[in-house]
């Protein structure tokens, strides 16, 4: 069974990877694999609605099944921003470093980590060219954001999100231990599920 992966962010693809090494079945395909792979629009307002396009799409494209992740950082602070927007905070095109410098600068007023409230979100959607939508998961990673960058491990908001119950960023967590505890390792954990009885 193949699968295509729908996004071009390297993050995500070494982390849906790394968490199905064991199913052996699978052959995960990712926009190397494809000529003039597309960049998607993420028009949707919700990731739910962002997940379906990029599954849709890339499935539509590839003429395979398809599996999309749209994830992100919810801060209360900030009334649930970057939101949908986690990737371009600071602009179209711009740099995680300088989403996370947006993050910071706009949390400067917080000094008390308590309310630094936030949480990672990710929904996935399973997508066959032929017979749509197969299965749509999510999950949710509760914790604060810190007040400067700590760790070199993950990608994009890790060095400055502290999980609830830890005293270190997800960017000082191994692979193995934020898979476990992640919002992506969650909705993960169900996808996996539902693939194997597929
Ligand atoms: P999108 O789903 O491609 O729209 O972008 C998701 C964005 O949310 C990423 O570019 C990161 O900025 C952020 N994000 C999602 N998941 C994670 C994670 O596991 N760690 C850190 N940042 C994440």
């Amino acid at each position: 069974m193949e699968i295509v992966i729908a996004s071009k962010n390297t993050g995500k693809i070494n982390e849906i990877k790394s968490f199905c090494t064991d199913l052996a079945n699978i052959k995960w395909l990712t926009f190397k694999d494809f000529k003039d792979f597309p960049d998607i629009n993420e028009e949707g307002n919700s990731f739910l609605e962002n997940a379906r396009i990029k599954a849709r799409d890339i499935s539509l494209y590839t003429g395979k099944i398809a599996l999309a992740d749209d994830s992100g950082l919810e801060v209360d602070f900030l009334e649930g921003r970057p939101g949908v927007r986690s990737s371009r905070y600071s602009g179209e095109n711009s740099t995680d470093k300088q989403n996370r410098d947006r993050l910071l600068e706009e949390m400067k007023e917080v000094k008390e980590l308590s309310r630094r409230t936030a949480r990672f979100v990710c929904y996935m959607v399973l997508y066959d060219p032929e017979k749509g939508v197969l299965f749509e998961t999510r999950g949710i990673c509760e914790g604060f954001i810190g007040f400067k960058e700590k760790g070199s491990g993950g990608f994009g908001y890790d060095c400055i999100f502290i999980p609830s119950g830890y005293n270190k960023t997800m960017a000082q967590l191994t692979q193995a231990e934020k898979n476990n505890i992640s919002h992506r390792g969650k909705a993960l954990r169900a996808m996996y599920e539902f693939i194997v009885n597929f």
